[in-house]
């Protein structure tokens, strides 16, 4: 077929393998011109590539230039790095990208949550260097760069403006970190000034916390170093129905993964019962970046549909359906 896309399938550990396969239902439904090539990451491949992180499915990656994948399970303390961190690193994907909307007849105590989090991906207490200096004491490095800050400060205002929002508010906390996060601030400044049509502020990332529980709908574009904004963009996903629902993409220049923000939920793993929601928004914001745009909206819109009607619904959210019921309906609603 012409212009047909391949994209990279990682179907990952847990829930993953059931939402994924539900994600690709509606995708080959939707008749869209994509082929999908499917390559393995995670705890569950482990014993077979020796590795949570395929050097082939790097390269698929790299190939295609597009992802989709499920969560992959990480050891807390000890075992291997994370497989997420990894191949962020490897293909650069500066961006991470969370948009957090209401989703209609999902009773919150919000309506109109309508926020993006962008979120810097490669730098922070995220690179991981600590080190034991002496038993008992342990040195985690905070690293950030004027580059990465300058990137993600002009990924945030360029969404903004392409994408009609009309404020983006900076999350530090420099009265205590003045070097860093001063740093990062400055950057957002200097990058915002090329942007006088988009209001800019900065908010302390404790005092945003606060905010964003008592009103959400006072933010539009958030823009946070690595830590700030892995905890801010969960709480975001708290307001409007939780992780089941929250779509994700990590950009970089050439190459984008898209991949629903929920963990691989061993509780409910291999049940039937998760809720493909997040991965299918997921899809959404990977057809609009592959500028099948019609598409998007049409899956956008099923989506919308059926929870719209209110009738099939999954137990995370109170329903009774299946991953499979809900599959069914929405490609009944396309
Ligand atoms: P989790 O998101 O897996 O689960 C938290 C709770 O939310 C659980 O009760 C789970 O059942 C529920 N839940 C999550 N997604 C759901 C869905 N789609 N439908 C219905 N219910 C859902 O978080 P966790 O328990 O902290 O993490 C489990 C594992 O996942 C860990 O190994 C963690 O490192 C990993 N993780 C991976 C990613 C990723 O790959 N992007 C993200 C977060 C966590």
């Amino acid at each position: 077929m012409a212009n047909t896309r391949t994209v990279t399938i990682i179907n990952g550990d847990g829930i993953g393998p059931e939402v994924m396969a539900a994600t690709v239902r509606v995708l080959e439904a939707l008749k869209v011109p994509l082929e999908f090539e499917y390559k393995d990451a995670g705890t569950e491949v482990v014993a077979k590539f020796g590795t949570n992180l395929p050097h082939e499915t790097v390269e698929a990656v790299l190939r295609n230039g597009v992802a989709l994948k499920g969560p992959t399970g990480t050891v807390v303390g000890g075992g291997l790095p994370s497989a997420n961190v990894g191949l962020r690193k490897r293909l650069d994907l500066y961006s991470s990208l969370r948009p957090v909307k209401s989703v209609p007849n999902v009773k919150t105590r919000y309506e109109n949550v309508d926020l993006i989090v962008v979120r810097e991906n490669t730098e922070d207490l995220y690179a991981g260097l600590e080190h034991i200096i002496v038993p008992g004491v342990v040195e985690s490095l905070k690293i950030i760069t004027e580059k990465a800050s300058t990137r993600i400060a002009r990924f945030a205002f360029d969404y903004a403006k392409k994408n009609g929002r009309k404020k983006v508010s900076a999350v530090h906390k420099a009265n205590i970190m003045k070097l860093s996060d001063g740093l990062f601030l400055d950057c957002c400044r200097k990058v915002g000034r090329e942007f006088p049509e988009i209001t800019y502020e900065e908010v302390i990332v404790d005092n945003l916390c606060m905010q964003l529980v008592k009103d959400p709908t006072r933010f539009d574009v958030l823009v946070t170093e690595n830590l700030y904004g892995d905890i801010v963009s969960d709480l975001c996903a708290g307001l409007v129905g939780g992780l089941g629902l929250v779509p994700g993409a990590n950009i970089g220049e050439r190459t984008a993964v898209f991949e629903a923000v929920h963990g691989t939920a061993p509780d409910i793993a291999g049940k039937g019962i998760a809720n493909p929601t997040a991965l299918m928004m997921s899809a959404v914001m990977m057809l609009d970046w592959l500028d099948m745009r019609e598409a998007a909206r049409r899956m956008e819109g099923a989506i919308q549909k059926v929870y719209g009607n209110g009738q099939v619904r999954t137990g995370d959210l109170g329903g009774g359906s299946t991953t499979r019921e809900f599959t069914d309906a929405i490609i009944a609603a396309l």
